[in-house]
């Protein structure tokens, strides 16, 4: 499985997974990702430590 936030590769037994109110899950390969994912509500794509440059 990957990581919802930051797309890696998530190891068996390891990551998080969280449950949405509305059923959707999410998997999280750190708690850094998931705190962007849910609290921030950061667009991946323009996080510098998942996307190395934007341009
Ligand atoms: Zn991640």
């Amino acid at each position: 499985m990957k990581c919802s936030f930051c797309n890696k590769e998530i190891e068996k037994g390891k990551g998080m997974l969280f449950v949405k109110k509305d059923g959707k899950v999410l998997e999280f390969c750190k708690s850094k990702c998931e705190k962007n994912m849910l609290k921030l509500k950061r667009n991946p794509l323009k996080k510098k430590w998942s996307a190395k440059k934007n341009k």
